[in-house]
């Protein structure tokens, strides 16, 4: 009964599978959906006996908000506990002209990038489509969701299948109905799943979490890179590219001790006019326990104009939620480092 992760045609499909006509699972959608339903017996129109018995054997809501912070710029970070005790941030994103949720794709993350709270402590499991589209939910009962960013803890193409499922979920015209292009997917590079994005998802953007043009520093930053390196990453972004007929993006996040140097500029913008990409430049949220040094403002400002002289189109992203500890995985990792101290 992974209800949040259902198209109306697999509704219907378990609504005929258990002999019900196929519309019982249409109205299960506009319930769970519209209606906000928190049990199956308050399904608008179902008959009483039917939601009970499903009451009896399962649990509507996926998970519960354990822990909540707003931004001083309306950026809040929900950390959302699963029915197993997974714990998994996601991040609303309001503006006067949209509301972008930033969701998390697996518990943990098995990449390990060095300047990020999610990959501390490796990966714990993979989230299902049901439980990715529940972030999105989460928020949108607050506010209707404009974008979704599939940002958060976690590589989404090492979750493929519950990644495709929620995008299929979210654009759901009964659900949310979201449209593709306001849709966007980050990635650190798995070359495979690029081109297959491309046949699978053509209308979604994808981004290159891309942190440094060289492979001797994007090692260092995002490990996935000794696995898959640089030439065929962009050799599979260049493939999308020409299969999509889109412009890239290029995420780059600013660390002043790592990757800011007047080579790293020439090298960014090379790679970017390679691939005929955009380049967003992401000054570092500074991380507990992590050496890495966010970068002075005026320095932000050089690099970005270094890399503009060299022919990258750049825009540098104003850093949301600081004092909230919005980086990816940062929450999630406070409370889970509370736990722990609690049970000793
Ligand atoms: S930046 Fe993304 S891929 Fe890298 S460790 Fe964090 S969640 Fe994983």
């Amino acid at each position: 009964m992974d209800v949040y992760g259902w198209t109306r045609a697999q509704a219907e499909a378990w609504a005929t599978s258990i002999g019900l006509p196929a519309y019982r699972g249409e109205q299960l959608l506009r319930g769970v959906y519209r209606a906000d339903v928190r049990c199956f017996a308050e399904i608008p129109g179902w008959p009483r006996e039917l939601g009970q018995r499903l009451d009896a054997a399962y649990r509507l809501p996926l998970a519960e908000e354990v822990e909540q912070h707003v931004s001083s710029d309306g950026t809040t970070k929900s950390l959302l506990r699963y029915q197993d005790g997974a714990l998994v941030e996601c991040v609303s994103i309001p503006t006067p002209d949209r509301h972008t949720v930033c969701v998390s794709t697996q518990v943990g993350c098995p990449v390990g990038c060095s300047f990020c709270a999610s990959g501390l402590a490796g990966v714990e499991r993979n989230l299902r489509a049901a439980e990715i589209v529940w972030q999105v939910l989460h928020h949108h009962r607050r506010r209707r969701v404009t974008h979704v960013v599939f940002m958060g803890s976690g590589e989404p193409f090492l979750n493929y299948d519950a990644v495709i499922q929620a995008i299929r979920v979210l654009g759901e015209p009964l659900g949310l109905g979201l449209g593709r292009r306001r849709i966007t997917v980050s990635t650190s590079g798995v070359p495979m799943r690029i081109r297959q994005f491309a046949r699978d998802e053509p209308q979604v953007t994808l981004a290159l979490s891309l942190h440094a043009a060289d492979d001797a520093t994007r090692s260092r930053l995002v490990p996935l890179n000794r696995r898959w390196p640089l030439a065929e990453v962009l050799a599979a972004m260049r493939d999308y590219a020409s299969q999509v007929g889109r412009r890239p993006t290029l995420e780059y996040v600013l660390l002043a001790d790592a990757n800011m140097s007047r080579v790293h500029a020439e090298q960014l913008a090379a790679t970017a006019r390679a691939l005929h990409a955009h380049i967003n430049l992401i000054p570092y949220n500074p991380v507990a326990d992590l050496a890495h040094v966010p970068p002075e403002r005026r320095a932000v400002a050089a690099f970005a104009s270094m890399v503009r002289r060299y022919g990258g189109h750049a825009t540098v992203r104003r850093p949301r939620g600081c004092d909230i500890a919005a980086a990816c995985g940062q929450l999630r990792r406070q409370s889970l480092a509370l736990f722990e101290t609690s049970q000793h």
